[in-house]
């Protein structure tokens, strides 16, 4: 079993004004086979925890620890963080022109495994997934993300995470822009992953419609850059009936 352990991190963002405090001290423990929701208020800090986690140079850790399996996260390059079995699916996937999807994959798996994947399998393992996506097979000739529809990115993140099988994944918003059937999918392959690895999940999301897709088994509600309030999936429920407005009543100002 492996475990990521966020410690009391706090993390500023560099604006030309200089750097602006963004988290205030996050908490959180994920262990394999765990799925996590964030679920918070736009502006609070969630991708800002995403991108500290995957190394993103922007953001300035400027206290705290992150570890894996005891091993400081925080002192490795972001490609040493994906090879030690860290995934990122970002809420706003970045387009690299000339890049396709194809190599890009290929590419991303032999970083990670430390050898390429044999071709044969590779090609039936991509376009397999790709299927279960409802992916047409001429997308991995396309460059990645270059004229993507929003729910073609999302997939192509899913994906990622399929095929990558890492040990822990960050979703960044997955569900944002995604009409029903998409999201019924996107959530389908996250549960292939969950049911045929021991992955640990943090979904960071904005709505709790997600959560009947993929089952949490904690809820951590996410106000003014630190966890304000933790549960099981019953606290999904409640904030779908509530909102956040009580939760930001009561955050602490800074
Ligand atoms: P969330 O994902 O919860 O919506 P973010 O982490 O994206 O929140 O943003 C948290 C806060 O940090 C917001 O107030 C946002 O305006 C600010 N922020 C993030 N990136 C930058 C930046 N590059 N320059 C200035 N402010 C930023
Ligand atoms: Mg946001
Ligand atoms: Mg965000």
């Amino acid at each position: 079993m492996s475990t990521l352990e966020i410690r009391d991190l706090h993390v500023s963002v560099e604006t030309k004004e200089g750097p602006k405090p963004i988290l205030r001290g996050v908490d959180l423990t994920i262990n394999s086979g765990e799925t996590h929701a964030i679920m918070g208020p736009n502006g609070s800090g969630k991708s800002t925890l995403a991108y500290s986690l995957a190394g993103h140079p922007k953001y300035e850790i400027t206290s705290g620890t992150v570890t894996l399996d005891g091993e400081d996260v925080l002192e490795m390059s972001v490609d040493e963080r994906a090879r030690a079995g860290l995934f990122l699916a970002m809420q706003y996937p970045v387009e690299v022109p000339g890049v396709s999807v194809s190599n890009f994959l290929r590419t991303a798996k032999t970083a990670i495994d430390g050898e390429a994947p044999p071709l044969r399998t590779w090609v039936k393992e991509m376009t397999g997934a790709m299927d279960k996506l409802r992916m047409d097979s001429t997308f991995s000739e396309r460059s990645v993300n270059e004229g993507f529809s929003g729910g073609e990115k999302k997939r192509h993140e899913i994906l990622q995470m399929e095929l990558l099988k890492p040990r822990f994944a960050i979703l960044d918003e997955t569900d944002s822009g995604l009409d029903v059937d998409a999201l019924r999918i996107v959530s389908e392959g996250v549960n292939r992953v969950k049911e045929s690895t021991e992955v640990g999940v943090l979904l960071i999301t904005h709505y709790t419609r997600i959560l009947r897709y993929i089952k949490p088994d904690f809820v951590h509600v996410f106000v003014d850059g630190r966890v304000a309030e933790e549960g099981g999936p019953e606290l999904a429920e409640r904030l779908e009936n509530e909102g956040y407005d009580r939760f930001l009543s009561t955050a602490p100002s800074a």
